[in-house]
């Protein structure tokens, strides 16, 4: 559903962030950069997004300066958050604990951890060992108590994401076929070269 371009209330900053990222799909697709998605046909896979939405989506995140999109190192494109898509990461995560304490009887669905020490992160992100409020990077996530694993897809993808990884960290696989689409460069050219995990 697309939201009026105007608001009543030109007074309200939450109607203005809801213009950019409060149409279907996009609060997923920046939740999946922060875990590592970087490729278009990674977020369709990953997402069941139809693949015209995707583009659009993608476009107008990049046009607002939410995403870069990049040259990888094969010749393909990549889509990165900016400072000011970092910026989201306590949208997503209040977004997700309230998923977690309201539909996830059997506990949080995914846990975030201070990278350095192991220490679980409280609501406000703050580590409960070391007392740090920890940046982005420095953040670990990884299944929690509630999480379904019959529930979980098998690509490598989700595999990745799936399993314990600090925030921002592109997911590495070789390129294929199926993983190129609009908006890369070419599917032959992007299955000739695969990135290999470093
Ligand atoms: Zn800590």
């Amino acid at each position: 559903m697309t939201l009026p371009s105007t608001y009543a209330d030109r007074n309200c900053s939450l109607a203005r962030s809801l213009e950019i990222v409060g149409e279907r799909w996009t609060l997923l697709i920046i939740r999946d950069v922060f875990f590592g998605v970087r490729r278009f046909g990674d977020f369709a896979t990953q997402l069941k997004i139809p693949r015209a939405v995707l583009t659009n989506r993608l476009k107008f995140l990049v046009q607002e300066g939410v995403l870069i999109r990049d040259d990888d190192a094969t010749g393909g494109v990549e889509y990165r958050l900016t400072a000011k898509g970092v910026g989201l990461w306590p949208v997503v995560r209040a977004l997700m604990s309230w998923g977690d304490a309201f539909y996830s009887p059997s506990g949080v669905k995914r846990a975030e951890r201070h990278d350095q020490d192991g220490g679980l992160l409280d609501h406000e992100g703050r580590c409960q060992d070391c007392g740090l409020a920890v940046p982005v990077p420095e953040i670990r996530i990884e299944p929690g108590p509630g999480f379904d694993r019959t529930d979980s897809d098998h690509d490598p993808v989700s595999v990745a994401i799936n399993t314990p990884r600090r925030l921002l960290e592109p997911i590495m696989r070789p390129r294929t076929l199926s993983a190129a689409g609009e908006g890369e460069r070419g599917a032959t050219r992007a299955a000739e070269r695969a990135d290999s995990p470093a």
